[in-house]
């Protein structure tokens, strides 16, 4: 018998009850906006701001519209002008480039290792061209963030982390996106916390927590900013501020302090069933599976493996016959971006050289997303579709 998966990749579980009612509430009261308040009445979208900065132990939160937004917010807000170079990632997600492209700045690509994270090697001999990375945690994958922080400490590297898939993650007992000067979070419907769009920063820096205050859209509402810094720190700033508006609402606010509640058992969820699938990879013919280091704290809503040195005909074989079983795999190696998957020569307004080692990897990343409706029993199916499938190609030959 030929096993069939009937379940949807893109499912997401519902907003929780006391989300829909404090969303309801807010509704109600018709005070959408931040900074509609009553008296005495302090705002969800402080709230929120207020209890993420308390949850991943940081002094200053930014509630905005969108992961890309924080980024682009981060990045101004450290001094990042038109026509500078920032270090970012090879193997990441166009908002990455994007936030980057959109200050006028120019994106300088670094490799991507077997591990899927940002070479360090690469990054070291590219460490004078730039003052900014913007570290993306593609697909959830911590480079070694101790070695990272010494080769940017040494070369005066400010690090701004986008942590769209590693909220809840950590490198050796560190939240992820609390070592670089900001962490950036995505709330986005696929990410961790759904609020359909959003966006968090984090900081411990006084004056970057000012600046992307005031270029988030606080009109001169700066002090309404519970988790920001004191009002002295906005003394000059806030004549120097452009406002390029990108708040969050109320709303959306509502929906995400409850998720937030419940971020750590989402997690061990989310990795009951990532690891459901690794095991049922294993030994699987041509197929490499992406080890994870003991010191990372995954967060599996997202699993990669790679058919390393496989022809695009034979992976683009095994990605259609999963897909006749219903389960739907992504590439990063078509020449051709594609739904959510691009790469760094994908994003023709920025000129890169090639990269070999890099192409290598990339032609070779399978991914798949894990969304908490899956059951367990639809994690060990899943993997073996996948694994009857790659093997059966290993067999016909991978060139
Ligand atoms: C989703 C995502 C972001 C931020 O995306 P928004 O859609 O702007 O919230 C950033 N980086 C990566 C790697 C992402 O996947």
């Amino acid at each position: 018998m030929t096993e069939v998966f009937k379940g949807s990749f893109t499912q997401q579980e519902p907003i929780p009850e006391a989300g829909i009612e404090a969303a309801l509430a807010v509704m109600r009261s018709g005070r959408l906006h931040r900074y509609n308040t009553a008296p005495g009445e302090v705002s969800e979208t402080a709230l929120l701001e207020q209890e993420f900065a308390a949850q991943m132990g940081k002094k200053y939160c930014l509630a905005v519209a969108s992961g890309g937004y924080a980024m682009a917010t981060a990045l101004r807000a450290v001094g990042v002008k038109p026509g500078d170079r920032v270090l970012t990632n090879a193997f990441t997600l166009a908002p990455v480039p994007g936030a980057i492209a959109a200050v006028g700045a120019v994106p300088v690509f670094v490799g991507v290792t077997e591990q899927l994270v940002i070479d360090l090697e690469d990054l070291a001999a590219k460490a004078d061209q730039a003052d900014v990375l913007l570290l993306s945690h593609m697909r959830g994958h911590l480079a070694d963030m101790e070695a990272l922080m010494a080769i940017c400490d040494a070369a005066g590297i400010t690090v701004i982390e986008d942590c769209a898939h590693t909220m809840g993650a950590a490198w050796n007992g560190l939240l992820s996106g609390t070592q670089g000067l900001v962490g950036c979070y995505s709330c986005q419907t696929y990410k961790h916390v759904n609020a359909g769009e959003g966006g968090l920063f984090v900081t411990d820096d006084a004056e970057v927590a000012a600046r992307a205050i005031m270029l988030s859209g606080s009109y001169m509402l700066f002090e309404r900013h519970d988790a920001g810094p004191p009002r002295e720190v906005f003394e000059t700033i806030r004549y120097e501020t452009p406002n390029i508006s990108g708040r969050m609402d109320n709303l959306r606010a509502a929906i995400l302090r409850p998720q937030l509640q419940h971020l750590e058992r989402q997690c061990e969820r989310w990795n009951e069933r990532y690891f459901k699938i690794e095991e049922g990879l294993r030994e699987t013919p041509g197929l490499t599976i992406v080890e994870r280091p003991e010191t990372e704290r995954i967060v599996g809503s997202s699993i990669q493996f790679l058919l390393l040195d496989w022809s695009e005909t034979a992976v683009k074989d095994v990605i259609a016959r999963c897909a006749k079983r219903g389960v739907e795999l992504k590439w990063f190696g078509g020449a051709e971006p594609h739904g959510f998957t691009s790469r760094y020569d994908s994003w023709r307004y920025v000129q890169s050289p090639q990269m070999p080692q890099s192409d290598r990897v990339l032609a070779g990343i399978v991914d798949m997303r894990v969304p908490l409706t899956f059951t367990i029993e639809d994690c060990s199916l899943i993997a073996r579709i996948i694994k009857s499938e790659v093997g059966a190609r290993y067999q016909a030959g991978v060139r």
